[in-house]
């Protein structure tokens, strides 16, 4: 290659002329490359019965079979779409499969799909009101709506002087509720004291309370993490959280925060909202509820008694990201307080000052979230709403809890296995005996590598128990069917092959003890 070429690369290759930037949203080239991959998704839709539901490569399959460094020139959609079908598929773990009962679904839909699309499509970045009125307006409208179908207080509505707002994750609705809870705190008691903020949940709360007590700066010390009680579930006692908190109050040190799960990880334990606040609000302390996957459900009426005594609280969030049919990212947040959000996250720089902010008549959601941009996350909330109706939402809820309560049905049919807590929504506990965990892994990690089902485990109160959630939107009652008799054939195997040898009980229960 001459130097001359090497100068003016594009000069002698007529079939990569560089493109004009403005053609990379030329709207006649966007309806072309946009069918097709409408026509591409609808296909993987249709075949995603025939993937192995669990990833089947190895870590790094990826770098070897894509180039070391990204084009000089441009590709067409369809080299693209292919490499997607070839490299891309095999290493999804098919969130979207019906035979996936993983930790908990992540269910999408044709609505939330399409509002997506129209939220990227006009990629606004509504991060105060005036910056994109609507994007605002609607996100205050459908968390109103929302908040209406599980009836919550009117002291959570707009309405009735609280309000709600869509996060990314609950992560993010837990540190901002948690500092929102610190400065109020310390405005009362004196920002010297951060040191003696204490933070509470049982064992049994999601790790996003420790993250956020880390990030939000409470001492590692003070983060308590108070054992469930087995005979309520793995539910947090309010005798436990009393104790707890008498023997920090004793030790010089400020109860400032409460995280109740209704519908915990591990178990979809519900923590009794009214007693624990009734506790907690003695001390003046901020109860936040994580209903982050059984939330959904209680816009059932027959659910809604989960969240009794939610008047009592601070804040509650839940993802609809989660169960309720509308894609990530996608997490409802609601406060009683919103002026404690906005006092603990608001930043004014000069160039986002604006009339209808300076007027108060508007809400500027930059205050009620970490990062300053925002995506328009109510479309896909509002399309989901009004594509669906409440009848049909309520109606696909109850089909995945009666789906689960077959699989339950079916567990307690084999006298091998046992289920081991109550079901309280769409997901099942089940483990075989022997009941130790080298087993009851073994036997999951062979369903999973069968390709033909996806499930998780948990550890709860020293159990290793194999967690069957049901929730993706195109799960039928043939997958439940076909989901256990896969558990069977391999327990079939495994306990087979266990029994032959004679010690071999004894051996897996000592290895479990020294694991
Ligand atoms: C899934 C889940 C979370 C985490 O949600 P993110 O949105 O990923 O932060 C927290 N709590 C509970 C109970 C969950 O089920």
């Amino acid at each position: 290659m001459g130097s001359l070429k090497l100068d003016h690369p594009q000069e002698d290759n007529s079939n990569s002329s560089p493109m004009e930037m403005t053609s990379a949203l030329d709207p006649v080239e966007f309806r072309r490359q946009g069918h097709m991959m409408v026509d591409f998704i609808a296909d993987y839709y249709q075949n995603i019965d025939k993937y192995p539901v669990l990833s089947q490569v190895d870590p790094g399959y990826l770098r070897k079979r894509l180039p070391e460094s990204a084009p000089d020139n441009p590709e067409p959609i369809e080299t693209i779409l292919q490499d997607v079908q070839e490299h891309i598929v095999p290493g999804l773990t098919h969130w979207q499969s019906p035979s996936f009962f993983a930790y908990f679904a992540s269910n999408v839909s044709i609505a939330g799909f399409l509002g997506e699309m129209l939220s990227t499509g006009f990629n606004v970045v509504g991060f105060n009101w005036v910056s994109s009125p609507a994007a605002t307006e609607l996100e205050s409208i459908v968390m109103d709506w929302l908040g209406n179908l599980l009836s919550l207080p009117k002291s959570f509505l707009f309405s009735g002087n609280g309000g709600g707002v869509i996060h990314g994750s609950t992560c993010e609705a837990i540190v901002c509720t948690m500092a929102a809870s610190r400065d109020q705190m310390l405005s009362r008691i004196g920002g010297d004291n951060i040191g003696k903020l204490v933070v509470y949940g049982s064992d049994q709360t999601h790790s996003a309370l420790q993250k956020a007590s880390q990030i939000v700066g409470i001492n590692p010390k003070n983060f308590r993490a108070i054992e469930a009680t087995r005979s309520t579930t793995f539910a947090l006692s309010p005798e436990s959280l009393k104790l707890a908190i008498s023997s920090d109050i004793e030790a010089g040190l400020v109860p400032l925060f409460l995280c109740a799960t209704v519908g915990t990880t591990a178990t979809t334990a519900v923590d009794p909202l009214g007693p624990l606040c009734d506790v907690a609000k003695h001390h003046g302390m901020w109860v936040h509820v994580d209903a982050a996957y059984a939330g959904s459900a209680c816009i059932c009426p027959e659910f809604r008694h989960f969240i009794d005594g939610i008047e009592g609280v601070d804040s509650f969030s839940f993802n609809a990201h989660k169960w309720f049919f509308t894609g990530l990212d996608c997490c409802c947040l609601w406060v009683k307080n919103p002026g404690a959000l906005i006092s603990s996250l608001s930043a004014n720089p000069e160039f986002l000052r604006n009339k209808p902010t300076d007027s108060k008549q508007v809400v500027d959601y930059k205050d009620w979230q970490i990062a300053l941009s925002r995506r328009f996350r109510a479309m896909k909330l509002w399309l989901v709403l009004r594509s669906y109706g409440v009848v049909n939402l309520r109606n696909f809820l109850r089909s995945h809890i009666k789906m689960a309560k077959l699989f339950e049905g079916l567990v307690a049919m084999d006298q091998r296995f046992e289920i081991v807590v109550p079901r309280n929504f769409s997901m099942v506990c089940f483990r075989v005996s022997p009941w130790v965990a080298t087993i009851n892994c073994k036997l999951l990690e062979a369903i999973n590598a069968s390709g033909r089902v996806f499930m998780t485990h948990a550890m709860v109160g020293g159990m290793y128990v194999i967690r069957c959630a049901v929730g993706v939107t195109q799960t039928e009652e043939k997958h439940i069917a076909m989901a256990w008799k896969v558990v069977q054939e391999h327990a079939d195997v495994i306990l087979k092959n266990h029994g032959d040898d004679g010690d071999a009980n004894l051996k897996l229960a000592l290895l479990d003890k020294i694991a």
